[in-house]
């Protein structure tokens, strides 16, 4: 088996392949060679588990997957990356490339046909321009995986990953704690991808809830968080107002039967503020 992480290796296939990275599909490889098996082995791949990966690029990570889970799918959009696949993963006979853009294709159906009875999680090194899409759309679908393992700018990994109601704590940080707990596990250095991008990354585990933690109606509750979030210099009174679009009257009585100070800015609020505000608003 070809080991992908030299950077002489890499550079030999592409070329023999008369491959040219697409900056706007976020094709940056890793040619780190520490990176890929220590995330492999945190994102649960083992015996009876099956793994969904997202843009294999030349299957750098897909092959420590491969050697660690019994079954991989990787999603690749880029049909010109399907012959170096074929080569790179020639030595695996657990493994399917699905040519797809990840956020068209039918994930329920795909866990359905691909691993039945096996414990799914993903683990992917994502293309940063879809990195919210697709981890919204990964927890929004509640599809039935146990951990979304994922590099991704540092800075997303900092907000996704802060604590609710810290000065960090943004929309996405309330929206992926609403359906799972997030854990940053290791920084990445830009140098460690080839091209190199302008920034560091970060790999982040969302482990996903059995049960959301607070009980609420959701269209409502996101609602309220979008509009929360919408102005995030401004206090919770005056932002909700603009971004539900009620009567700054009518907010503050609302925040007084939910409890919630109408000084406090949105980045101070809990998960169950923010569903005692909607239970409110839903009376
Ligand atoms: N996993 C490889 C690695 O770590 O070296 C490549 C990671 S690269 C950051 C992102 C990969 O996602 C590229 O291979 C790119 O072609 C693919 N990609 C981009 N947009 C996609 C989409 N919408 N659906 C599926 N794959 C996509």
């Amino acid at each position: 088996m070809k080991r992908l992480s030299d950077i002489g290796t890499i550079k030999e296939i592409l070329s023999r392949h008369g491959f040219t990275f697409s900056k706007s599909l976020g094709q940056n490889f890793l040619i780190n060679p520490s990176v890929c098996p220590r995330m492999a082995e945190l994102s649960g791949a083992g015996a009876g588990v099956g793994v969904i990966e997202i843009g294999p690029g030349i299957g750098v990570l897909t092959q420590e997957l491969c050697a660690l889970a019994d079954k991989v799918v990787a999603v690749e959009l880029d049909k010109r990356l399907l012959p170096v696949l074929d080569e790179t993963l020639a030595d695996f006979d657990n493994v399917k490339i699905v040519n797809a853009d990840v956020l068209r294709l039918d994930l329920h159906q795909l866990i359905q046909e691909e691993f039945s009875g096996l414990e799914v999680v993903v683990c992917a090194n994502l293309p940063y321009y879809i990195t919210s899409p697709v981890i919204m759309r990964l927890l929004e679908e509640r599809l039935p995986v146990s951990a979304v393992t994922v590099m991704v700018q540092k800075e997303a990994a900092q907000r996704i990953c802060a604590p609710v109601g810290s000065r960090l704590s943004g929309a996405v940080t309330v929206s992926v704690n609403y359906y799972a707990e997030p854990e940053l596990l290791f920084g990445v250095s830009a140098g460690s991808f080839l091209p190199a991008p302008k920034v560091d990354s970060a790999v982040i585990r969302l482990n996903i809830r059995q049960k959301p933690p607070v009980q609420t109606e959701e269209a409502r509750f996101f609602a309220v968080v979008r509009a929360a979030f919408s102005q995030r210099r401004k206090v919770i009174a005056n932002s909700l107002s603009a971004g539900l679009g009620k009567s700054k009257e009518e907010i503050l009585a609302v925040l007084e039967q939910a409890g919630v100070s109408p000084g406090a800015r949105a980045e101070k609020l809990s998960l169950a503020d923010f569903a005692a505000i909607a239970a409110v608003l839903g009376d």
